[in-house]
């Protein structure tokens, strides 16, 4: 789970152990949140939890990561591209550096770490390729020409993987989530404004989009989707 060691990320990483699964997390800086969630992971569920410090966006540090998972865990079954960044403003405004900052981490990023996985799924012909995306990337939002982008873009990626690795048995999905609750928008200033276009009436948690991972690894016959977790949002 990229992103594993915080938010979104920490939470399917959780579910996943609490069906059974041994968990790798991936995290770029915080080295303290994600020893935590793992020391967490196997005191709740006794499976098996490791941390690997990666910047998904780097291709060499993305393949050492997935060969150092391989050789602590035998191989990888469920990959869950979650990690992300945001670096909001105006496009009239943007410098290229944030544009590409923001489509290098969440894009690329995701092509990496699915990159450095395929040969490996399609050896043990089976594998659940699972991308959080953002109704962003469904929608265009304002302020955010670099996140809409990228998440836009890991919609075209997540179908074309699923047709090419739909012949191995490999499966791959997207989840675009609404607004939900953690670091990234804890300081938006207008939730109840927010909330009052969400036609369930609410800001969604972490939780809430785990289930729906959950539910993507257990699905074999569901590949190429974008299952929205926003409270009717984006509807
Ligand atoms: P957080 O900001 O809470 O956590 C981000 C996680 O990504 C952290 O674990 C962070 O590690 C990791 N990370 C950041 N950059 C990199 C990198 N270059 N390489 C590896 N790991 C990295 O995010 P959320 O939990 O809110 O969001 C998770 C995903 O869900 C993102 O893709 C986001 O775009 C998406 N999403 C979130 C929504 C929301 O409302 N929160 C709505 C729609 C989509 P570290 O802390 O060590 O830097």
């Amino acid at each position: 789970v990229t992103g594993g060691s915080r938010g979104i990320g920490a939470a399917i990483a959780r579910k996943l152990a609490s069906k059974g699964a041994d968990i790798a997390i991936v995290y770029s800086s915080d080295d303290n949140a994600a020893s935590a969630v793992c020391e967490e992971i196997k005191k709740d569920f006794s499976v098996n939890c490791r941390f690997y410090r990666c910047d998904v966006s780097d291709f060499e540090e993305a393949k050492k990561t997935v060969a150092a998972i391989k050789n602590d865990f035998g191989s990888i079954y469920i990959l869950v591209n979650n990690a992300g960044i945001t670096r909001d403003g105006l496009s009239a405004m943007m410098s290229e550096e944030d544009f590409r900052r923001v489509i290098d981490v969440n894009l690329v990023g995701a092509f990496n770490m699915t990159r450095h996985c395929i040969a490996g799924f399609i050896r043990q012909r089976g594998g659940r390729i699972i991308n959080i995306t953002s109704i962003s990337g469904l929608m265009g939002n304002a302020g955010q020409a670099n996140y809409s982008a990228s998440k836009a873009g890991l919609i075209g990626l997540t179908k074309a993987i699923a047709r090419e690795l739909a012949p191995r048995g490999i499966t791959c999905n997207a989840i675009a989530p609404g607004f939900i609750l953690t670091d990234m928008t804890k300081d938006l200033a207008q939730q109840d404004e927010i909330k009052s276009r969400i036609p369930l009436g609410s800001i969604g948690s972490a939780e809430d989009v785990a289930s729906a991972a959950a539910y993507l690894v257990e699905a074999s016959y569901v590949t190429g989707e974008v299952l929205r977790v926003d409270g009717g949002l984006a509807m």
